[in-house]
């Protein structure tokens, strides 16, 4: 490595780390005490002799020993990937994070940034680092286990006056990457299923406008239209702000002993108009005594969304049988006698907007958004959701709840 004063070296990592904590401020919160502690490492790690692994004498007096082991263990720690070269492009520094991106198992010090990718946007960074340029928020992309996105942040640094190398520090956003597809994509659903139901509700209110509404029978068909339309928007805006409170955390869930059978005829006899237009039997096989530790309130809004999906997915002359079971925790499943579901999708059925048949859930009336709810209020009790499905046979929805016992939470009693 060519020798350079070891102080400017710290400066330029600590400003360079010092920027980067600012930048994900708002997103790691977390890494900004321990950017710090790595920014005085780097300082420490740059005052190494790459060729003899050791460091030099100015290290302090009584560490000798241990220090390199500690440098070492302390970067190869970091979850951020910290790569330094001189001005030839040959790596003077890297940390195991860095390695990483790059796809090397050993040591890299000396070799050529060139030989070790064949990345453009890491190598035209720190390209246009040693021609003096800062470069933020470079986005590079990994494929070799996976997608993994890193953003890249490179400044030079200076010695006697001249650029004599430069400090890149990768960030691992893969994570938040994926969050902004998802956020996407969810926007994305928003918008369309906001917007077929309001291009039905305007095309029915121009065809009144342009006419139909002279005739009684049309008007009275192009209104119900609307109107059915319109009631679709509000279910769907209803389950979006449920689904983003339940999400963001300010549903408040207080959990309570709740007396199941009694519970369960409730959500019954809400939904058994529906039940009998589709001529589907409810069955309550739950014990009069079974008792189980849940938000009432929530409680009925998840056994409502599963006994509807259950009498909608069902056949005629089918029956929809609600049970419970105790195996440690309290198991309540709601079991029908429809379609069935194939397995290929099982695993994404609780996904906001997923439907096994896009056409039939909208037919009737559905939102796409209930199981969605339901996997979310199961998991705020500290529960689960779980599906198991037989295709021409039936599904069986089951929710599972911790069992609390009287004294662990505040109850009363139903
Ligand atoms: P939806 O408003 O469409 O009912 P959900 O989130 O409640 O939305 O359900 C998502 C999809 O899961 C439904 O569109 C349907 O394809 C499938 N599904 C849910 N429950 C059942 C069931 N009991 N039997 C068969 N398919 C079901």
């Amino acid at each position: 490595m060519t020798r350079v004063p070891v102080l400017l070296l710290a400066a330029a990592a600590a400003a360079l780390l010092l920027g980067a904590v600012v930048f994900a401020l708002p997103l790691w919160t977390t890494v900004a005490g321990l950017t710090l502690v790595i920014a005085a490492l780097i300082g420490l790690a740059l005052q190494r002799d790459p060729q003899s692994n050791r460091l030099t004498g100015e290290a302090s007096h009584g560490t000798e020993e241990f220090a390199p082991k500690l440098l070492d263990v302390a970067l190869d720690e970091m979850r951020e990937g910290l790569l330094v070269i001189d001005t030839d492009m040959r790596v003077v520094a890297s940390n195991k994070a860095a390695r990483d991106v790059l796809s090397e198992t050993g040591p890299i010090e000396a070799r050529r940034l060139t030989e070790l990718t064949r990345n453009p946007a890491i190598y035209d960074a720190f390209l246009d680092a040693l021609k003096g340029q800062q470069r933020d928020g470079v986005k590079v992309e990994t494929y070799d286990s996976g997608r993994r996105v890193f953003d890249l942040r490179v400044v030079p640094f200076h010695a006697n006056g001249r650029i004599a190398g430069a400090v890149g520090v990768l960030f691992d956003v893969t994570r938040l990457d994926r969050l902004e597809i998802v956020r996407q994509e969810f926007l994305t659903n928003v918008s369309h299923e906001l917007r077929t139901p309001l291009t039905s509700i305007l095309a029915s209110a121009e065809t009144l406008e342009t006419g139909a509404v002279e005739n009684a029978e049309n008007s009275r068909r192009f209104l119900s239209i609307i109107q059915k339309n319109a009631t679709r928007m509000e279910r769907l805006i209803h389950d979006l702000l449920e689904l983003g409170a339940i999400e963001s955390g300010s549903v408040s869930v207080n959990p309570e002993t709740v007396q199941l059978k009694s519970l369960v005829d409730d959500v019954m006899s809400s939904l058994a108009m529906a039940a009998a237009e589709r001529t589907v039997g409810l069955r309550n096989l739950v014990p009069t005594n079974a008792q189980v530790t849940a938000d009432p309130h929530r409680l009925v809004q998840m056994l409502t969304n599963l006994i509807d999906n259950a009498i909608k997915f069902n056949r005629a002359g089918g029956i929809v049988t609600l049970e419970y079971a105790r195996n440690g925790n309290d198991r309540i499943s709601v079991t029908d006698t429809g379609e069935g579901i194939s397995t290929q999708h099982l695993d994404r059925l609780f996904e906001r907007f997923y439907r096994v048949d896009r056409a039939r859930s909208r037919e009737l009336g559905g939102t796409g958004l209930g199981l969605a709810i339901v996997k979310h209020l199961a998991k705020a009790h500290g529960g689960e959701v779980s599906v198991t499905s037989r295709i021409g046979e039936g599904t069986q929805f089951t929710i599972e709840l911790p069992r609390q016992t009287p004294s662990s939470r505040g109850v009363g009693t139903r």
